[in-house]
């Protein structure tokens, strides 16, 4: 990026009311067949005009074609049932009842590369693009097949380079993994989960980055968050592991957190996509409230390697709020980029 403090988002962005039911996780679709297919495509290109609006300098398709990050990617595999499911509890919070794994898990077919494909058809901008990472796939599944979470991670890892190389061949210039899962699990991301996210962007010439959060807005989410305490040090178990790594980028969740913003001097030397939005709250930052973060945050970023962001992804707002806090991301950044300028 040539652009000092390129501005991006995590993820998913509000889908238009004529498409899903607004402000909500896996919402269902309100269209079928082609009308589906047309109004997924206009959606895209809605929030592609929306980021450009607010100037975002890394636009993404905010995850309109899917209903969820991570089940739409598994819906397209084979291996897993989901007219087969159990309760299990997700990321060590919530109870849900999820798809089961019966059979070897393959990808017969292309994921996400045609809607990539049509994004890339509508901008000249730098595209970020969006998977699940293994680990944060094992953890929606009941697994009666592998019956070993690493095993499992390990063959999710594999189809996930699979689709990642296509997605590099169609022009994507970012793979982004979201691995909330990280942030619960350390002795298995340490152990193997990192492992894990190397070989899913193994051979990949574009850059790669990796999103570590504490969820969307959501209740299960808010409330067990009460219960971390006055400082959130969960990034500090994986960040040294983490530095060694080969991913180039990590996405961070840091505005309204208690994440000791220190922690990220763990990690010098990547890129860091530092969140400057807080998604649960519809309070809108304002562009000086964006721009304190972004300063905390140069104190252990170097600038050219600070990459002004969202928390999480914003799917479960309403579309006005959203648009709100693009534009204070944009307007914030502004401020800091023309500070380091000297402007
Ligand atoms: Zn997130």
């Amino acid at each position: 990026m040539k652009t000092l403090l390129p501005t991006s988002t995590a993820g998913s962005l509000p889908k238009p009311s004529w498409l899903a039911q607004p402000e909500t996780l896996w919402s269902p679709w309100k269209l079928q067949g082609q009308e589906l297919v047309d109004g997924k495509k206009d959606a895209l290109r809605l929030i592609l005009d929306d980021q450009i609006q607010a100037g975002i300098d890394i636009v993404s398709d905010g995850e309109q074609t899917r209903q969820h990050f991570v089940t739409t990617f598994i819906e397209h595999l084979n291996g897993v049932d989901f007219e087969k499911r159990e309760i299990v509890r997700i990321r060590n919070r919530y109870d849900a009842s999820v798809p089961t794994v019966i059979n070897a898990v393959a990808r017969m077919k292309p994921v996400f590369i045609e809607d990539a494909k049509f994004l890339r058809q509508q901008t000249k901008q730098p595209i970020k693009w969006a998977l699940p990472g293994p680990m944060t796939m094992i953890d929606t599944l009941y697994d009666n097949h592998y019956k070993s979470r690493e095993k499992l991670a390990w063959e999710f890892a594999k189809i996930l380079n699979q689709e990642a190389k296509e997605l590099e061949a169609v022009g994507i210039d970012i793979i982004q993994f979201d691995e909330p899962a990280f942030n619960v699990f350390f002795d298995e991301v340490n152990d193997w989960g990192i492992a894990a996210l190397e070989r899913a962007v193994e051979g990949l010439k574009c850059e790669t980055a990796v999103h570590i959060c504490y969820g969307y807005g959501i209740k299960a989410n808010t409330d067990w968050k009460k219960t971390l305490g006055s400082e959130w040090r969960q990034y500090e178990e994986i960040f040294p592991k983490l530095q060694q790594s080969s991913i180039d980028i990590v996405s961070l969740e840091c505005q309204n957190s208690r994440v000791p913003m220190d922690l990220i001097e763990l990690i010098r030397g990547k890129k860091v996509m530092v969140g400057a939005i807080d998604v649960a709250t519809n309070d809108i930052e304002t562009p000086e409230q964006v721009a304190d973060t972004l300063r905390k945050a140069l104190q252990f970023v170097d600038a050219d390697k600070l990459y002004p962001s969202t928390n999480c992804g914003m799917t479960p707002l309403s579309r006005e709020i959203a648009r709100g806090k693009l534009n204070a991301l944009s307007a914030g950044a502004a401020i800091v980029r023309n500070e380091l300028l000297g402007k």
